[in-house]
């Protein structure tokens, strides 16, 4: 073997002094640990030498302070990329002798930073450099300002993403044999950008090898459930009925069962028993309603819990700890009389909100939990903002935290979900029944609401009504990852559990390159072309999915073995010829999309 490494081994370079810096380093690191990428990390704040780089595929910065760097790491950052090294810079940053490397226009004049209210936000991806980001659209009420400095791309870089207005946000530039991506935002500081940081670290490294769990859940909250609340007359006179339990029983869940069939999605429903018990009074549950017949008659992957009323496990909402436990201890009973089958494993919590005691209550009192999905944004104190592991107050139960919610297909969902996809080969959503029901009354605002169109339930136009709008989420993720499977809530956890526990290798030997993972596992793989390879012959894993751009390859791997072996064949000698091929068939075969050269040099034009 003449070089051996981890699957990706990259140096973060952060200062550990600096506020932003923490936060964006907090965000990276947690990033690579869902990536399964190896890191250390040198802190600006103790030292501005580097460790050797040759031992990394790839940098990432994330600090402002690179002023700290001695002359000697500039230089040595200077030959890494140029040896064939990647560097990422995550964080807005500058260094009057690094303009060249970083792809930046030399000036003296770019030390203003643009203030927050400066109307360039939003994020477009004109090209194909982050795979999983092409022709996603991330609106600029939805995202915290870039703060970016006022400094321009040098006119050879390729614009990896830009503002909603076109101005660009980053870009790639080759430099010798290694490549660059320059981020002029403190937007990866965000844990929704995660799938960002990852991709912009197989974009620069000659051979990225990233693990995947490889698995999605659709879940339904408050189903089966006593439901009734409020249906506009409109949509109960389309369906011809008086009752919207009715209307959520026979024809919103078949409906939604039919198009997550026709994609190969398995369900997840979630029980609640009574909505209107009076604080700690009686606990029965409510006469039984339609959602427990149907859901007998049409099966769901799996059913789990959301709680026996709908209050969250917080203190506060209770009279005491006693009434808690007192209500948790009634799930037993109201479960096994609605039928339904085996003692729940999965839980979601009422409105993603549980306090300390609530974790531990829920852990004790039910045993047959392992599963705690509740939000992956939001306030940690409020039982959110969870990471994918051990909940950190009841480490029997596992988080497995949902991104996307809801059955609008909004530009923000479909950014979430992309990012998620990108950052660990994971999708969760959720959807409630009643999100038909939450529409703007006359003149209300639209924003935090669940059918902000005021849609009907069906439409003729295809994606008019909201089961159109939910059909083209699960399409654009089919899209987006067709070999992404779709499994119960307690499946995706016990995979993202393994994903996260098992050991990866890679070594290269000469032509060969060796991955060592568990049998089953998933990984991506991506060839970038520097030089222009492919893979000639895989043993030990079968190629899932590939997907050829103008200067990468990308593969979706499944092992069958614990070590497999993969032929690259260089195709450098004859790389000019086909690569002039290859963009002629794309230009015949594909005029819609417009090539990244022709989108780089549009969104650079002023
Ligand atoms: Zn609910």
């Amino acid at each position: 073997m003449d070089e051996t490494r981890s699957a990706e081994r990259i140096l973060v370079i952060a200062h550990s002094q600096e506020q932003v810096s923490r936060l964006a380093w907090q965000n990276v690191r947690e990033a690579m640990r869902c990536a399964r990428v190896s890191f250390d990390q040198a802190d600006l704040a103790s030292s501005g030498d580097l460790p050797e780089l040759l031992q990394y595929s790839a940098v990432l910065m994330v600090t402002e302070s690179l002023d700290r760097l001695s002359t000697g790491a500039v230089s040595a950052l200077e030959d890494f990329v140029d040896d064939g090294g990647g560097l990422v810079v995550a964080f807005r940053a500058r260094h009057p002798r690094l303009n060249a490397l970083f792809g930046v226009v030399g000036s003296e004049a770019y030390i203003a930073s643009i203030p927050p209210s400066h109307p360039s936000g939003g994020l477009r991806f004109p090209g194909r450099a982050l795979p999983s980001f092409e022709g996603i659209h991330l609106p600029e009420a939805d995202m915290i300002p870039h703060s970016g400095f006022d400094i321009r791309p040098v006119p050879s870089a390729e614009i990896v993403a830009t503002a909603t207005s076109g101005k660009p946000v980053a870009w790639r530039t080759v430099t010798g044999r290694g490549a660059v991506i320059f981020w002029n935002t403190a937007f990866l500081a965000e844990r929704r950008a995660r799938g960002l940081i990852i991709e912009s670290v197989q974009a620069v490294e000659a051979v990225s090898v990233q693990p995947i769990a490889n698995v999605a859940v659709v879940q339904i909250d408050d189903f089966p459930a006593p439901l009734g609340g409020n249906l506009s007359s409109d949509l109960m006179a389309r369906h011809d009925m008086t009752d919207p339990g009715t209307f959520y029983a026979r024809v919103w869940y078949p409906d939604v069962v039919r198009i997550a069939q026709r994609h190969g999605i398995g369900l997840s429903c979630f029980a609640v028993f009574n909505y209107h018990v009076e604080r700690d009074k009686q606990l029965e549950a409510a006469p039984r309603a339609e959602s427990f017949d149907v859901i007998s008659e049409i099966a769901p992957a799996e059913i789990g819990l959301h709680g026996f009323d709908h209050r969250s496990l917080r203190l506060a909402d209770w009279s005491n700890e006693a009434a808690m436990r007192t209500s948790l201890g009634a799930v037993r009973t109201a479960w096994s009389a609605s039928g339904l089958g085996e003692s729940p494993v999965c839980y979601v919590p009422p409105n993603n909100v549980y306090d300390a005691y609530g974790a531990r209550c829920l852990a004790s009192e039910l045993p047959s939990l392992r599963v705690l999905s509740g939000s992956f944004f939001g306030d940690v104190e409020n039982g959110q903002g969870r990471e994918f592991g051990p909940e950190p107050w009841a480490p029997s139960l596992y988080c497995l935290p949902r991104v996307t919610a809801g059955h609008e297909c909004s530009d923000e969902t479909l950014f979430d979900a992309a990012s998620q996809i990108a950052t660990m080969g994971v999708w969760t959503h959720f959807i409630h029944p009643d999100d038909v029901a939450d529409t703007p009354g006359p003149n209300a605002r639209k924003i935090g609401l669940r059918n902000p169109e005021d849609r009907p339930w069906h439409s003729t136009d295809r994606e008019g009504g909201l089961l159109g709008q939910l059909d083209a989420i699960f399409k654009a993720v089919r899209r987006l990852a067709p070999w992404l499977r779709f499994v119960s809530t307690r499946e995706a956890a016990d995979a993202v559990k393994a994903h996260l526990e098992r050991s990866w290798q890679v070594g290269q030997a000469g032509a060969d390159l060796d991955i060592r993972g568990p049998v089953g596992g998933w990984t991506r793989l991506r060839l970038n072309h520097r030089p222009w390879r492919r893979i000639e012959t895989a043993v030990g894993c079968e190629i899932v999915h590939r997907t050829v751009a103008e200067d990468y390859t990308l593969y979706v791997l499944r092992f069958s073995a614990e070590q497999a072996r993969l032929r690259l064949i260089d195709r450098s000698r004859l790389a000019s010829l086909a690569a002039q091929l290859w963009r002629r068939g794309q230009t015949m075969s594909d005029r819609k999309r417009p090539s990244p050269a022709a989108l780089t040099s549009a969104s650079k034009s002023p």
